[in-house]
């Protein structure tokens, strides 16, 4: 499921691709993923254009230029698509510029499209916390301190915090040495902070590595997310354990309970 790199690579290439584009046409509408009435969404788009995009954790933002949000959630598999012809296979939604489109690509049809007022009275609307990568040292380790149960939890929690789902934790409380089954309550201010540093450094990575687990580097958990396999921090094997419900990998040498 795409999580906040992935988003955030989803952005720039929105960013780079389809903005400033006058839309003639919207196409390929599939209701399934409307959280919107279909002609909402036509009278708000059609002869409009982009003009900015922004993110808040998993959601991803493009500003029509009448003033309101095309809010776009990936589901399991989604991704935008910009084309040159023809919208692509499995398209639930396109935007068609006269030369070309955007296309809302999304096979298994979990994703959503919503229209927003702004990007404000969404999130607000949502109940979602402030976006991961917004939060400064102080205050990401002033919700985990009011966060109960286990830190892969309290990280993928998007009330809390906005951005981290199920490959993610994993790959930050793994950089971090910290178990995913660990009671937040349990960690010292120290260990709080030094989760908010690996947390970024683990997202600034993965954007940089376009969201590739392929690309990351090699001492990445998801690099190989493989039960079994030997630990590239320490001389452990990995493990694969549902925590909270998700299939969840971790090094049970170097990741501490307590
Ligand atoms: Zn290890």
């Amino acid at each position: 499921m795409p999580e906040l790199p992935d988003v955030e690579v989803f952005r720039r290439y929105c960013a780079r691709t389809s903005l400033k584009k006058k839309i003639s046409h919207v196409s390929d509408v599939d209701g399934q993923i409307l959280e919107t009435s279909e002609s909402t969404l036509r009278r708000h788009l059609l002869d409009n254009e982009f003009r900015a995009t922004a993110r808040h954790g998993k959601y991803l933002f493009l500003e029509i230029s009448d003033g309101y949000q095309l809010v776009l959630h990936f589901g399991m598999t989604g991704h935008p698509e910009y084309f040159s012809k023809e919208a692509p296979e499995y398209t639930r939604l396109a935007f068609q510029f006269g030369k070309g489109g955007l296309a809302y690509v999304c096979p298994r049809r979990l994703g959503n499209v919503f229209i927003a007022e702004s990007i404000e009275s969404f999130v607000e609307q949502k109940g979602l916390g402030p976006d991961v990568l917004e939060l400064k040292k102080n205050e990401f380790v002033e919700i985990l301190e009011n966060t109960s149960g286990m830190a892969k939890t309290a990280l993928m929690n998007q009330g809390k915090m906005a951005g981290i789902g199920n490959i993610y934790s994993d790959e930050i409380l793994y950089q971090a040495g910290v178990h995913p089954e660990r009671q937040v309550q349990s960690m010292s201010g120290d260990g709080l902070q030094n989760l908010f540093n690996v947390t970024g450094r683990v997202l600034e990575t993965a954007i940089r590595h376009h969201a590739e687990p392929e690309e990351f580097p090699e001492r990445y958990l998801n690099y190989d997310r493989s039960e079994g396999r030997k630990c590239s921090i320490c001389s452990g094997e990995i493990k694969k354990k549902k925590v909270g419900g998700r299939p969840s990998y971790f090094c049970p040498r170097h990741q501490k309970k307590q």
